[in-house]
Protein backbone atom coordinates (compact mmCIF):
# COMPACT_ATOMS: atom_id res chain seq x y z
CA UNK A 1 0.00 0.00 0.00
CA UNK A 2 1.13 3.46 -0.52
CA UNK A 3 0.55 6.62 1.28
CA UNK A 4 -2.52 7.72 -0.65
CA UNK A 5 -4.04 3.92 -0.30
CA UNK A 6 -3.34 3.82 3.42
CA UNK A 7 -4.56 7.38 4.17
CA UNK A 8 -7.70 6.13 2.01
CA UNK A 9 -8.01 2.81 4.31
CA UNK A 10 -7.48 4.73 7.39
CA UNK A 11 -10.20 7.52 7.09
CA UNK A 12 -12.38 4.28 7.11
CA UNK A 13 -11.58 2.52 9.78
CA UNK A 14 -9.78 4.71 12.09
CA UNK A 15 -11.11 6.65 14.48
CA UNK A 16 -10.97 10.39 13.25
CA UNK A 17 -9.08 11.84 16.56
CA UNK A 18 -5.78 13.19 15.29
CA UNK A 19 -5.72 15.77 12.57
CA UNK A 20 -3.19 13.05 10.63
CA UNK A 21 -0.44 14.12 7.88
CA UNK A 22 -1.60 11.93 4.70
CA UNK A 23 1.29 9.66 4.94
CA UNK A 24 2.72 6.80 6.86
CA UNK A 25 6.29 5.59 7.33
CA UNK A 26 7.72 2.25 6.57
CA UNK A 27 10.89 1.83 7.93
CA UNK A 28 13.74 3.56 9.90
CA UNK A 29 17.31 3.63 10.49
CA UNK A 30 19.21 5.42 12.65
CA UNK A 31 17.82 9.26 12.64
CA UNK A 32 15.83 8.54 9.06
CA UNK A 33 12.72 7.64 8.10
CA UNK A 34 11.19 6.39 4.92
CA UNK A 35 7.42 6.91 4.00
CA UNK A 36 5.25 4.19 1.96
CA UNK A 37 5.90 6.14 -1.43
CA UNK A 38 9.74 6.12 -0.67
CA UNK A 39 10.47 8.97 0.27
CA UNK A 40 13.10 9.97 2.42
CA UNK A 41 13.13 12.47 5.75
CA UNK A 42 15.44 13.66 8.60
CA UNK A 43 13.35 13.23 11.88
CA UNK A 44 13.58 15.94 13.93
CA UNK A 45 10.38 14.92 15.88
CA UNK A 46 11.55 11.25 17.53
CA UNK A 47 8.20 10.17 17.52
CA UNK A 48 7.16 13.40 20.09
CA UNK A 49 10.23 12.84 22.20
CA UNK A 50 10.03 8.77 22.13
CA UNK A 51 12.45 7.45 19.86
CA UNK A 52 15.60 8.90 21.68
CA UNK A 53 17.57 6.52 20.11
CA UNK A 54 16.21 6.37 16.97
CA UNK A 55 14.72 4.08 14.63
CA UNK A 56 16.18 0.28 14.59
CA UNK A 57 18.73 0.51 17.16
CA UNK A 58 20.82 -2.78 17.70
CA UNK A 59 20.73 -2.57 21.54
CA UNK A 60 16.74 -1.98 21.52
CA UNK A 61 16.37 -4.65 18.42
CA UNK A 62 18.54 -7.15 20.69
CA UNK A 63 16.77 -6.36 23.96
CA UNK A 64 12.96 -6.99 22.37
CA UNK A 65 14.02 -9.79 20.13
CA UNK A 66 15.62 -11.92 23.01
CA UNK A 67 13.51 -10.92 25.33
CA UNK A 68 10.00 -11.68 23.09
CA UNK A 69 11.96 -14.98 22.66
CA UNK A 70 11.58 -15.66 26.53
CA UNK A 71 9.01 -13.87 27.97
CA UNK A 72 6.76 -10.80 27.29
CA UNK A 73 4.52 -10.53 30.15
CA UNK A 74 3.55 -12.47 33.40
CA UNK A 75 1.57 -10.17 35.57
CA UNK A 76 2.37 -8.38 38.57
CA UNK A 77 1.56 -11.25 40.86
CA UNK A 78 4.99 -12.46 40.71
CA UNK A 79 8.15 -10.54 40.67
CA UNK A 80 10.24 -9.23 37.41
CA UNK A 81 13.57 -9.46 37.36
CA UNK A 82 13.78 -6.37 34.48
CA UNK A 83 11.56 -4.39 36.05
CA UNK A 84 13.81 -4.45 39.60
CA UNK A 85 16.31 -3.68 37.43
CA UNK A 86 15.07 -0.33 35.80
CA UNK A 87 12.92 0.29 39.07
CA UNK A 88 17.10 0.29 40.41
CA UNK A 89 18.83 2.43 37.82
CA UNK A 90 15.43 5.17 38.18
CA UNK A 91 15.72 5.58 41.95
CA UNK A 92 18.99 5.63 41.98
CA UNK A 93 19.31 8.24 39.37
CA UNK A 94 16.71 10.36 40.56
CA UNK A 95 17.63 9.94 44.39
CA UNK A 96 13.96 8.83 45.19
CA UNK A 97 12.32 5.82 46.53
CA UNK A 98 10.49 3.61 45.11
CA UNK A 99 9.38 3.03 41.10
CA UNK A 100 5.46 1.99 40.34
CA UNK A 101 5.82 1.03 36.37
CA UNK A 102 2.11 1.38 33.17
CA UNK A 103 2.28 2.18 30.21
CA UNK A 104 2.03 5.45 29.29
CA UNK A 105 2.47 9.19 30.52
CA UNK A 106 -0.96 9.75 31.53
CA UNK A 107 -1.49 6.36 33.47
CA UNK A 108 1.99 7.52 35.27
CA UNK A 109 0.37 10.92 35.78
CA UNK A 110 -2.96 9.30 36.91
CA UNK A 111 -1.04 7.41 39.55
CA UNK A 112 0.93 10.23 40.85
CA UNK A 113 -1.71 12.51 41.83
CA UNK A 114 -3.27 8.98 43.15
CA UNK A 115 -0.60 8.85 45.30
CA UNK A 116 -0.77 12.30 46.21
CA UNK A 117 -4.15 11.76 47.30
CA UNK A 118 -3.94 9.06 49.45
CA UNK A 119 -0.87 10.03 50.90
CA UNK A 120 -1.75 13.17 51.93
CA UNK A 121 -5.27 12.08 53.13
CA UNK A 122 -3.99 9.44 55.34
CA UNK A 123 -1.25 11.86 56.59
CA UNK A 124 -3.84 15.34 56.82
CA UNK A 125 -6.82 14.39 57.07
CA UNK A 126 -9.81 13.48 54.08
CA UNK A 127 -10.28 17.08 53.23
CA UNK A 128 -6.52 17.42 51.59
CA UNK A 129 -7.27 16.24 48.13
CA UNK A 130 -6.35 19.65 45.99
CA UNK A 131 -3.81 19.50 42.92
CA UNK A 132 -2.45 22.57 41.83
CA UNK A 133 -1.60 22.61 38.50
CA UNK A 134 0.03 25.68 35.73
CA UNK A 135 -1.07 27.32 32.41
CA UNK A 136 -0.34 25.75 29.30
CA UNK A 137 0.59 22.46 30.92
CA UNK A 138 -0.35 19.09 29.53
CA UNK A 139 -0.69 16.50 31.59
CA UNK A 140 -2.37 13.46 29.55
CA UNK A 141 -6.03 12.70 28.12
CA UNK A 142 -7.14 10.56 30.76
CA UNK A 143 -10.72 12.34 32.85
CA UNK A 144 -8.34 12.99 35.82
CA UNK A 145 -5.11 13.93 33.82
CA UNK A 146 -7.18 16.06 30.92
CA UNK A 147 -8.82 17.52 33.97
CA UNK A 148 -5.13 18.14 35.46
CA UNK A 149 -4.26 20.41 32.16
CA UNK A 150 -4.32 24.03 32.61
CA UNK A 151 -5.48 24.01 28.39
CA UNK A 152 -9.16 24.15 28.45
CA UNK A 153 -9.40 23.07 24.23
CA UNK A 154 -8.29 19.73 25.73
CA UNK A 155 -11.22 19.79 28.60
CA UNK A 156 -14.35 20.86 26.24
CA UNK A 157 -16.69 18.44 25.62
CA UNK A 158 -15.68 16.78 28.41
CA UNK A 159 -17.79 17.40 31.56
CA UNK A 160 -18.75 16.84 34.23
CA UNK A 161 -14.91 16.92 34.82
CA UNK A 162 -13.63 15.01 38.19
CA UNK A 163 -12.74 17.56 41.01
CA UNK A 164 -10.11 18.62 42.42
CA UNK A 165 -7.84 20.34 40.43
CA UNK A 166 -7.16 24.07 40.56
CA UNK A 167 -4.54 26.01 38.08
CA UNK A 168 -1.80 28.76 38.62
CA UNK A 169 0.06 31.17 35.95
CA UNK A 170 3.00 29.10 35.42
CA UNK A 171 6.36 30.95 36.20
CA UNK A 172 4.28 33.07 38.73
CA UNK A 173 4.83 32.11 42.49
CA UNK A 174 2.28 35.09 43.96
CA UNK A 175 -0.60 33.27 41.73
CA UNK A 176 0.80 30.29 43.12
CA UNK A 177 0.74 31.11 46.89
CA UNK A 178 -3.04 32.53 46.72
CA UNK A 179 -4.15 29.45 45.18
CA UNK A 180 -2.87 27.02 47.84
CA UNK A 181 -5.80 26.41 50.41
CA UNK A 182 -6.45 23.96 53.42
CA UNK A 183 -7.41 21.49 50.85
CA UNK A 184 -4.38 21.40 48.72
CA UNK A 185 -2.34 18.03 48.99
CA UNK A 186 0.45 19.01 46.00
CA UNK A 187 1.47 20.91 42.72
CA UNK A 188 2.33 19.34 39.67
CA UNK A 189 4.25 20.92 37.14
CA UNK A 190 6.45 20.08 34.28
CA UNK A 191 9.93 21.89 34.52
CA UNK A 192 9.87 22.46 30.59
CA UNK A 193 6.49 22.73 29.27
CA UNK A 194 6.32 20.49 25.86
CA UNK A 195 2.37 20.62 24.12
CA UNK A 196 2.28 24.86 25.80
CA UNK A 197 4.88 25.61 23.58
CA UNK A 198 8.73 24.31 25.23
CA UNK A 199 8.47 26.84 28.18
CA UNK A 200 10.97 26.47 30.86
CA UNK A 201 10.18 26.90 34.47
CA UNK A 202 12.32 29.75 35.78
CA UNK A 203 14.96 28.94 38.29
CA UNK A 204 13.87 31.62 41.07
CA UNK A 205 10.07 30.15 40.42
CA UNK A 206 11.30 26.29 40.93
CA UNK A 207 13.09 27.45 43.97
CA UNK A 208 10.23 29.66 45.30
CA UNK A 209 7.59 26.64 44.25
CA UNK A 210 9.71 23.97 46.49
CA UNK A 211 10.10 26.58 49.33
CA UNK A 212 6.10 26.89 49.26
CA UNK A 213 5.42 23.31 49.20
CA UNK A 214 8.22 22.73 52.14
CA UNK A 215 6.18 25.58 53.95
CA UNK A 216 2.47 24.38 53.48
CA UNK A 217 3.17 20.56 53.88
CA UNK A 218 2.26 20.14 49.82
CA UNK A 219 3.76 17.45 48.00
CA UNK A 220 5.82 18.36 44.99
CA UNK A 221 4.89 16.04 41.34
CA UNK A 222 7.10 17.01 38.21
CA UNK A 223 5.88 15.26 34.91
CA UNK A 224 8.72 14.58 33.04
CA UNK A 225 6.76 12.52 30.73
CA UNK A 226 8.27 14.78 27.67
CA UNK A 227 12.01 16.07 29.63
CA UNK A 228 12.88 13.33 31.30
CA UNK A 229 15.22 10.98 29.61
CA UNK A 230 18.63 12.73 28.85
CA UNK A 231 16.57 15.23 26.52
CA UNK A 232 17.43 18.49 28.46
CA UNK A 233 21.73 16.74 28.93
CA UNK A 234 20.61 15.41 32.66
CA UNK A 235 18.79 12.42 32.93
CA UNK A 236 16.29 14.64 34.97
CA UNK A 237 15.23 18.10 33.49
CA UNK A 238 14.71 18.65 37.63
CA UNK A 239 18.72 18.11 37.85
CA UNK A 240 19.29 21.12 35.92
CA UNK A 241 17.68 23.19 38.68
CA UNK A 242 19.26 21.67 41.71
CA UNK A 243 15.38 21.25 43.02
CA UNK A 244 14.22 17.21 43.83
CA UNK A 245 10.44 16.60 43.90
CA UNK A 246 8.56 13.86 46.09
CA UNK A 247 6.95 12.24 43.00
CA UNK A 248 8.31 12.38 39.47
CA UNK A 249 6.40 10.70 36.28
CA UNK A 250 8.49 9.17 33.22
CA UNK A 251 7.25 7.74 29.60
CA UNK A 252 8.28 8.59 26.20
CA UNK A 253 11.76 7.96 26.07
CA UNK A 254 11.66 5.73 28.52
CA UNK A 255 11.91 2.62 26.53
CA UNK A 256 12.79 4.41 23.33
CA UNK A 257 9.24 3.72 21.64
CA UNK A 258 8.27 0.54 23.59
CA UNK A 259 5.34 1.60 25.74
CA UNK A 260 6.12 2.23 29.93
CA UNK A 261 5.59 4.70 32.23
CA UNK A 262 6.66 5.14 35.59
CA UNK A 263 5.60 6.83 38.64
CA UNK A 264 8.96 7.56 41.01
CA UNK A 265 8.54 8.68 44.76
CA UNK A 266 10.11 9.26 47.76
CA UNK A 267 10.28 6.32 50.23
CA UNK A 268 8.02 8.40 52.74
CA UNK A 269 5.28 9.04 50.26
CA UNK A 270 5.39 5.88 48.28
CA UNK A 271 4.52 4.12 51.27
CA UNK A 272 1.17 5.63 50.81
CA UNK A 273 0.51 3.08 48.38
CA UNK A 274 -0.73 -0.78 50.23
CA UNK A 275 -1.36 -3.41 48.39
CA UNK A 276 -4.54 -3.19 46.48
CA UNK A 277 -4.22 0.61 45.95
CA UNK A 278 -3.41 0.92 42.45
CA UNK A 279 -2.07 -1.56 39.68
CA UNK A 280 -1.62 -2.08 35.92
CA UNK A 281 -1.82 -5.25 34.46
CA UNK A 282 0.75 -4.85 31.26
CA UNK A 283 2.69 -2.32 33.79
CA UNK A 284 6.37 -2.92 33.90
CA UNK A 285 6.42 -6.38 31.97
CA UNK A 286 9.47 -7.94 31.09
CA UNK A 287 9.57 -6.81 27.16
CA UNK A 288 8.70 -3.18 28.18
CA UNK A 289 11.42 -3.03 31.26
CA UNK A 290 13.89 -5.02 28.93
CA UNK A 291 13.54 -2.41 26.49
CA UNK A 292 13.93 0.14 29.10
CA UNK A 293 17.52 -0.99 30.74
CA UNK A 294 19.01 -1.53 27.03
CA UNK A 295 17.80 2.15 26.22
CA UNK A 296 18.98 3.35 30.20
CA UNK A 297 22.12 1.57 29.79
CA UNK A 298 22.74 2.44 26.38
CA UNK A 299 22.14 6.29 27.08
CA UNK A 300 24.23 5.92 30.36
CA UNK A 301 27.50 3.30 29.18
CA UNK A 302 27.98 5.85 26.06
CA UNK A 303 27.48 9.34 27.95
CA UNK A 304 24.83 9.80 25.11
CA UNK A 305 23.95 12.71 27.49
CA UNK A 306 27.06 14.95 26.51
CA UNK A 307 26.28 14.72 23.16
CA UNK A 308 22.90 15.78 23.72
CA UNK A 309 24.25 18.84 25.34
CA UNK A 310 26.66 19.64 22.32
CA UNK A 311 24.55 18.88 19.86
CA UNK A 312 21.62 21.39 21.56
CA UNK A 313 24.22 23.80 21.99
CA UNK A 314 25.72 23.44 18.59
CA UNK A 315 21.98 23.49 17.15
CA UNK A 316 20.81 26.55 19.56
CA UNK A 317 24.06 28.27 17.92
CA UNK A 318 22.93 27.88 14.23
CA UNK A 319 18.98 28.60 14.90
CA UNK A 320 20.19 32.10 16.73
CA UNK A 321 22.20 32.85 13.47
CA UNK A 322 18.40 32.11 11.79
CA UNK A 323 17.13 34.46 14.25
CA UNK A 324 19.28 37.02 13.82
CA UNK A 325 18.80 36.76 9.88
CA UNK A 326 15.04 36.25 9.62
CA UNK A 327 13.00 38.63 11.89
CA UNK A 328 9.69 36.92 12.03
CA UNK A 329 11.75 34.69 14.01
CA UNK A 330 10.74 35.87 18.07
CA UNK A 331 12.55 33.80 19.91
CA UNK A 332 14.68 30.54 20.43
CA UNK A 333 13.86 28.35 23.80
CA UNK A 334 14.14 25.12 25.38
CA UNK A 335 17.23 23.11 27.02
CA UNK A 336 19.46 20.41 25.34
CA UNK A 337 17.54 18.60 22.33
CA UNK A 338 14.52 20.29 23.43
CA UNK A 339 14.00 23.13 21.50
CA UNK A 340 11.28 25.22 20.23
CA UNK A 341 11.51 28.30 17.97
CA UNK A 342 8.64 30.95 18.10
CA UNK A 343 7.57 32.71 14.88
CA UNK A 344 5.35 35.45 13.99
CA UNK A 345 4.43 33.58 10.69
CA UNK A 346 1.91 30.20 10.11
CA UNK A 347 3.70 27.21 11.84
CA UNK A 348 1.97 24.67 9.78
CA UNK A 349 2.60 26.20 6.82
CA UNK A 350 6.71 25.88 8.02
CA UNK A 351 6.13 22.51 9.08
CA UNK A 352 4.21 21.20 5.60
CA UNK A 353 7.23 22.82 3.60
CA UNK A 354 9.95 21.34 5.81
CA UNK A 355 7.91 17.73 5.35
CA UNK A 356 8.40 18.53 1.60
CA UNK A 357 12.13 18.88 1.61
CA UNK A 358 12.35 15.99 3.97
CA UNK A 359 12.35 17.44 7.73
CA UNK A 360 10.29 16.23 10.17
CA UNK A 361 9.16 18.90 12.69
CA UNK A 362 6.62 19.76 14.59
CA UNK A 363 4.57 22.87 15.46
CA UNK A 364 2.52 23.40 18.42
CA UNK A 365 0.05 26.27 19.58
CA UNK A 366 0.37 27.49 15.98
CA UNK A 367 3.52 29.59 15.84
CA UNK A 368 5.90 27.53 17.93
CA UNK A 369 8.02 25.15 16.14
CA UNK A 370 8.48 22.34 18.35
CA UNK A 371 12.40 20.05 17.06
CA UNK A 372 13.35 16.85 19.30
CA UNK A 373 15.76 15.23 17.65
CA UNK A 374 17.19 12.08 18.06
CA UNK A 375 19.93 11.80 21.03
CA UNK A 376 21.85 9.72 18.15
CA UNK A 377 22.02 12.62 15.74
CA UNK A 378 25.44 13.79 14.09
CA UNK A 379 26.25 17.38 13.24
CA UNK A 380 26.05 16.81 9.38
CA UNK A 381 22.40 15.90 10.51
CA UNK A 382 22.36 18.87 12.22
CA UNK A 383 23.54 20.93 9.52
CA UNK A 384 21.16 19.46 6.49
CA UNK A 385 18.13 20.07 9.40
CA UNK A 386 19.23 23.81 9.87
CA UNK A 387 20.17 24.30 6.25
CA UNK A 388 16.53 22.76 5.21
CA UNK A 389 14.51 25.16 7.10
CA UNK A 390 16.59 28.15 6.51
CA UNK A 391 15.58 27.73 2.75
CA UNK A 392 12.00 27.39 4.06
CA UNK A 393 12.14 30.38 6.35
CA UNK A 394 13.60 32.20 3.52
CA UNK A 395 10.23 31.72 1.82
CA UNK A 396 7.87 32.53 3.96
C1 LIG B 1 2.91 13.29 26.27
C2 LIG B 1 2.75 13.80 27.64
C3 LIG B 1 1.86 13.23 28.55
C4 LIG B 1 0.91 12.11 28.15
O1 LIG B 1 1.59 10.95 27.79
P1 LIG B 1 0.79 9.76 27.05
O2 LIG B 1 1.81 8.67 26.97
O3 LIG B 1 0.36 10.29 25.73
O4 LIG B 1 -0.35 9.41 27.90
C5 LIG B 1 1.84 13.69 29.85
N1 LIG B 1 2.65 14.70 30.23
C6 LIG B 1 3.51 15.28 29.38
C7 LIG B 1 4.39 16.38 29.89
C8 LIG B 1 3.58 14.88 28.06
O5 LIG B 1 4.41 15.50 27.21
Amino acid sequence: MNNAQITAKGDAYVMNTYKRIPLAFEKGQGSWLWDADGKKYLDFLSGLAVNCLGYAHPVMVKAISEQAAKIMHTSNLYWIKQQVEIAQILVEQSGLGKAFFCNSGAEANESAIKLARKYAKAKMGQDKYEVITFSNSFHGRTLATVSATGQTKYQKGFEPLPTGFKFAEFNDLEDLRSKVTDKTCAVMLEPIQGEGGINAALPEFLKGVKELCNEKGLLLIFDEVQCGIGRTGKMFAYQNYGIQPDILTLAKSLAGGFPIGAMIASDQVAAGFVPGDHASTFGGNHLACSTALAVINYILDNNLMDHVLEMGKYLRTKFDGLKDKYSFIREVRGMGLMIGIQVEADGNRILEECMKEGLIINCVGGNVLRLLPTFIITKEEANLAVGILDKVLAKM
